[in-house]
């Protein structure tokens, strides 16, 4: 056999594989894009996307915008507004991007249209990027606030493509993501739209319960009781600082467990232990493989917990995640014994 040689991979190659890490499929694109128009301190954000986001995704919001001579920066390889070195990462990220890359990825697996006007600007631009190769910037009429459009997602890499499930079943990943931060953000008006037609908007008049019924629906929202749970006042260092939200009547339930929502300090994360706490709380009041609603909102000292063990950032880790899922499991009991949904089985205490 002849010695291998190793040679360095071009920068297209390169660039479209690291693509992959953080963009996995539409719905990252949708993740991303809204999470910087949230950074961007929007009150809207409309997502409209066309065939499961295969086709397009399209995020509207009325935030700071990006002047004319920095959009070329905001598509570029690592360039963020957000951090400026390492220091800032160790005193934890107050915003929910930081890496400068999603648009850089975005931009090398599709035709990304970033088109912007900050309020105060008189005019608007915008730039395009297809498969990596960045146009000129151009002047552009457009309100104030940020439009990013992303076309013909993985048409430049069609093995990632063809792992795209069915459009549906995309549009479910999709509406999952939007749902999680229109439910983390009732301050915020969220909108989305698949194929023309409206899925659900909340109102942004910073209800919960409000912003829940826009997107479960009535029945849902009327089942829905208050947690609200804080350490006692002897406790000078608590592990968590504050339980919140809501969680659903015992039989108000579905299938699966995707409608037990967990924030820590606000961002979206499917920590299974969190969601194991939530269902704990319920005792033997659940039937058997049906979940309930909960909207929660957990806080813990920001240096207590590392939000950065992925790209994708929806997975966290504890520096004390026993007394964490203690301090949810307790929270939510305490909301439903209040309501009297469950029964208290033993003495507390
Ligand atoms: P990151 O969010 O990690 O900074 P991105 O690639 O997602 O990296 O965005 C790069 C930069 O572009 C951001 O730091 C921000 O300055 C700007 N930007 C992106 N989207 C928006 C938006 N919707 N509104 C205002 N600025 C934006
Ligand atoms: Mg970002």
């Amino acid at each position: 056999m002849e010695p291998p040689n190793i040679e360095r991979l071009d920068e297209r190659t390169v660039q479209r594989i690291a693509a992959g890490e953080v963009v996995e499929r539409p719905a990252s694109v949708v993740k991303e894009l809204i999470e910087n128009s949230l950074d961007a301190g929007a009150s809207r954000v409309a997502v409209s996307v066309e065939a499961g986001g295969t086709e397009g995704v399209r995020v509207r919001d009325d935030g700071v915008g990006i002047p004319a001579d920095q959009l070329e920066a905001a598509v570029a390889e690592h360039a963020t507004s957000k951090i400026g070195d390492i220091e800032d990462l160790d005193h934890g990220v107050g915003t929910l991007g930081f890496r400068g890359e999603a648009l850089y990825t975005v931009g090398a697996v599709s035709r990304l249209t970033v088109r912007s006007r900050p309020p105060g600007a008189d005019a608007g631009a915008e730039i395009t990027v297809e498969g990596g190769e960045v146009g000129e910037v151009r002047p552009a009429g457009c309100p104030a606030g940020t439009t990013v459009e992303v076309e013909d997602l993985f048409y430049n890499t069609p093995a990632r493509k063809k792992f795209l499930k069915r459009t549906a079943t995309e549009f479910d990943r999709i509406n999952t993501v939007v749902t999680g931060y229109a439910l983390a953000n009732p301050d915020v008006a969220v909108s989305l739209e698949h194929d023309g037609r409206e899925t659900f908007a909340t109102e942004g008049n910073g209800d919960l319960r409000s912003a829940v019924l826009a997107v479960y629906g009535r029945e849902v929202a009327e089942a829905m009781v208050d947690v609200e749970w804080e350490p006692s006042d002897s406790d000078v260092d608590p592990p968590v600082r504050r339980v919140t939200g809501l969680v659903s009547h015992p039989e108000t339930t579905r299938s699966t467990r995707e409608y037990l929502a967990t924030y820590v300090n606000d961002r979206y994360v499917t920590a299974s232990a969190l969601r194991e706490a939530v269902l704990e709380a319920y005792g033997g009041q659940l039937a058997p493989d049906r979940y309930p609603f909960a909207v929660l909102f957990v806080e813990v000292p920001p240096g207590d917990v590392d939000v950065n063990v992925h790209p994708r950032k929806l997975e966290v880790r504890f520096d004390e995640e026993p007394a964490v899922r203690a301090a949810i499991e307790e929270a939510v009991e305490a909301a439903l014994l209040d309501h009297g949904l469950i029964r208290s089985t033993a003495p507390r205490g």
